[in-house]
């Protein structure tokens, strides 16, 4: 790709955000920034409790950062109110889950259409069914969450981060409740089915392999973000 035509989909700058725990403040993130590009498939890394699902959820607005701007598409989020935030969330962004976070109560066809039916979008049916295809899921659409696998569970869920054309993809320890072969069949679903849609994916993970097929390698430590692209061996 020509420098001149990059695009940047998720610009983070300077990204502060601590917890208070028995009185005292914990900090999480002290200062982190990156620029994410756009189409790029980007692996997160970092230990237990580095700050992983913390920076996820600031980039998706479902958390808020104390300091510091997150810019998703030119657009910055953490300048807007609870309500555009929300909305923004709704339309350019899928969040895949560690535990797949299906509505228990919703078919899978239910919780796929659910996502179009909230951003007021047209052929939700006809989404569902192609996505449902796409993961191999299609005879499951009446099927309820507690009855499908880990595995087929995290398909409906990469199917219902998809389903609206996100711009970006973020997902936390998409493998990390999976058994090893279960784990590989999502990471080639990812391969196959995330990265050509053309969206920027960034993702948590502990997996090493996973992380040498993105693009690109962050790592948090001490609360930082650090490109460490080809030193992941
Ligand atoms: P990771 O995903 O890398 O394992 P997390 O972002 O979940 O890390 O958590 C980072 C740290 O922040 C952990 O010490 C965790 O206990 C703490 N933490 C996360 N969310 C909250 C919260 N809502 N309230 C208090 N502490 C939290
Ligand atoms: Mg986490």
């Amino acid at each position: 790709m020509n420098s001149q035509t990059k695009t940047v989909s998720i610009r983070l700058k300077n990204l502060c955000k601590s917890y208070v725990e028995g009185g005292q403040p914990h900090v999480i993130l002290r200062g982190a920034g990156s620029e994410i590009i756009e189409g790029e498939m980007v692996a997160l890394l970092g230990r237990s409790g580095s700050g992983k699902s913390t920076l996820l959820n600031l980039i998706s607005g479902i958390d808020i950062a104390d300091a510091g701007e997150v810019e998703i598409d030119g657009k910055v989020i953490t300048s807007m109110s609870d309500r555009e935030r929300t909305l923004f969330r709704r339309e350019n962004i899928g969040f895949v889950y560690q535990f797949f976070n299906l509505i228990p109560t919703l078919s899978v066809g239910e919780n796929l259409k659910l996502v179009m039916e909230l951003n007021k979008a047209g052929e939700a049916e006809a989404r569902c069914k192609e996505l449902l295809d796409a993961v191999g899921l299609n005879d499951r659409y009446d099927s309820f969450p507690d009855k499908l696998s880990g595995g087929e569970q995290q398909r409906v869920a990469i199917a219902r981060a998809l389903i609206h054309k996100p711009s970006i993809i973020l997902a936390d320890e998409p493998t990390g409740n999976l058994d090893e072969e279960t784990a590989q069949d999502i990471w080639r679903l990812l391969d196959t089915l995330v990265r050509p849609s053309g969206g920027t994916i960034l993702l948590a993970t502990h997996s090493m392999a996973a992380a040498k097929r993105c693009d690109r390698v962050l790592e948090l430590v001490g609360g930082e973000l650090h490109d460490i692209t080809g030193k992941v061996d």
